[in-house]
């Protein structure tokens, strides 16, 4: 979106093409995470930039080399982003295992108990999405403070106590690494907070009906579990890359498609290759 408005602000004729029914890709994600929906405001900004453009939108159309090849652009800029990761383990193909973006798009449901495998930033913040399920919200509180409808104590229990019991299990000493050391620090103190359970050091073996098989200093262990949800890290989707390579004047493949990293470095990639064009 960004390469879009800033090819169109310097006068070229711009298409943008994305496959899904809406524009926004991953940053979407963070409409579910606590703390995190104004990420998705960014997205809403470009899209008011775009409507006062003159950028053809083509949405629900995937970009491939025929369509690309037909419509002999000059320049063409790969923003395709990235997929989940899934790790290769035994028991992966269960019913019981769901990728963590499939739960924040409201794709796919869990049980009571969850094991979440990957602590950085999508393992992180979909646990403390998964550990504030079923706290009391701001107008409920409100409404049994007003009415003094339970003692404050219960109160507080019900504020800091989702339904579901949480487990991040991460195979590496440290956690949340790609996420900014202040916001990694609100991530980890509200985790704390709502209860959900940390293991560090700690890296998944296999998956059964009944939960997840560990291997940690401690020698092999298990974690029961309903649902183990998969948020080990993303590789970039560039297969467009290759495909087009040389096949156009020039070619800038950028954010997530070149290296999976975060929003801003996509905004800023978008904008440098809106310039250069
Ligand atoms: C849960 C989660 C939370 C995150 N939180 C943050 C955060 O707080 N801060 C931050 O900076 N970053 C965050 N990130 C990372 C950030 O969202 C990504 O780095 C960023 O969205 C990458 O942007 P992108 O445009 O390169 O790719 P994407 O956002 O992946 O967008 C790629 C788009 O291309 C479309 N597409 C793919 N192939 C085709 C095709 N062939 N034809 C047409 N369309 C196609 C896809 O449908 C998608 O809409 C988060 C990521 C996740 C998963």
């Amino acid at each position: 979106m960004k390469a879009a408005c800033t090819a169109a602000e310097r006068d070229h004729g711009v298409t943008l093409i994305e496959k899904r029914d809406r524009l926004g890709g991953q940053v979407l994600l963070n409409r579910l995470i606590p703390g995190r929906q104004e990420m998705v405001t960014a997205v809403q900004d470009l899209i008011n930039n775009l409507k006062n453009l003159d950028v053809e939108i083509l949405l629900g159309q995937e970009a491939d080399i025929q369509l690309v090849k037909e419509m002999a652009p000059d320049a063409v800029v790969i923003a395709t982003g990235a997929k989940p990761v899934m790790p290769d383990l035994p028991g992966i193909e269960g019913d019981n295992v769901v990728q963590a973006w499939d739960l924040l798009e409201g794709k796919a449901r869990v049980g009571k108990k969850v094991v979440v495998i990957g602590g950085n930033a999508v393992g992180l913040e979909t646990a403390l999405y998964l550990c504030q399920l079923g706290t009391l919200s701001p107008e409920v509180f409100h409404f049994l403070v007003v009415h003094r409808a339970e003692p404050i104590e219960s109160l507080l229990e019900l504020l800091n106590k989702g339904d579901k019991e949480v487990t991040v299990v991460e195979m590496a000493s440290k956690l949340g690494q790609d996420i900014g050391p202040s916001s990694r620090w609100t991530v980890r103190s509200e985790l704390k907070r709502l209860g959900c359970t940390i293991q560090k050091n700690t890296r998944a073996i296999g998956i059964t009906s009944e939960g997840l098989e560990i291997e940690s200093a401690d020698g092999p262990g298990f974690i029961p579990a309903d649902s183990i949800v998969i948020a080990a890290g993303s590789t970039s989707d560039n297969k467009l890359t290759s495909d087009l390579e040389g096949l156009f004047p020039e070619l800038h493949t950028i954010g997530d498609a070149k290296a999976p990293r975060n929003a801003l470095d996509a905004i800023r990639e978008g904008f440098f290759a809106g310039l250069e064009i």
